[in-house]
């Protein structure tokens, strides 16, 4: 099976990612300065944007992990219920927070995560999505850095998966809607 077959179309080409990657980095660079930011990886889909920031960024950082329950399986609709799955393993009291989220679609998942992380006293909290889908958003979140506004389509690719699959490819698509419906 060639997953790209089941792609309608190319959203955002892999230069196109990698070009707004590094000027992100560049900026949250800028941004954070001394502060050793400690950067919040939301698995699975975050993962590729992740690696891929983190290595456009000149400045002391350091890395962790969380995972959030989402759609799962095959669902393409946020159930509004989130959970965690996998917690971090730093104490963030008094360290500057970043989320790296690979996309906000209704805001539920990243809002739980913000109420969550807030509770713990960090000295900072700030939100980096690669995509945001603003024609669904439910909760009022401000995203302090975001790659690209996206239209309401069901994207995968660049970490974003459908199944569990098409995380690997290096760009982001639109699903043909047969796929799911
Ligand atoms: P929210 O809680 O903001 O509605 O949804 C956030 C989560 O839903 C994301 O972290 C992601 O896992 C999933 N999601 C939202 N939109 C899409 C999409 O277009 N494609 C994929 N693959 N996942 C999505």
């Amino acid at each position: 099976m060639r997953l790209e077959d089941n792609l309608a179309k190319i959203l955002i080409p892999s230069d196109r990612l990698q070009a707004r990657i590094y000027e992100l980095g560049a900026q949250v660079s800028r941004d954070y300065g001394d502060l050793r930011p400690l950067l919040v990886c939301v698995l699975k889909g975050g993962v590729m944007f992740l690696s891929d920031l983190s290595r456009a960024m000149n400045i002391p950082h350091e890395l962790d992990f969380m995972a959030i329950s989402s759609y799962g399986g095959k669902r393409v609709e946020s159930s509004g219920v989130v959970r965690i799955i996998l917690d971090l393993t730093s104490n963030i009291e008094n360290r500057h927070v970043l989320v790296v989220e690979d996309i906000v679609d209704t805001g539920h998942t990243l809002n739980y995560m913000v109420d969550i992380l807030n509770t713990r006293n960090p000295a900072s909290l700030k939100i980096c999505a690669l995509l945001n889908k603003p024609a669904r958003r439910d909760k009022d979140i401000q995203l302090d850095y975001v790659g690209f506004d996206i239209p309401n389509e069901f994207v995968v690719g660049y970490g974003l998966d459908f199944d569990e699959l098409y995380r690997n490819l290096p760009y982001i698509g639109v699903l043909k809607p047969e796929m799911y419906s």
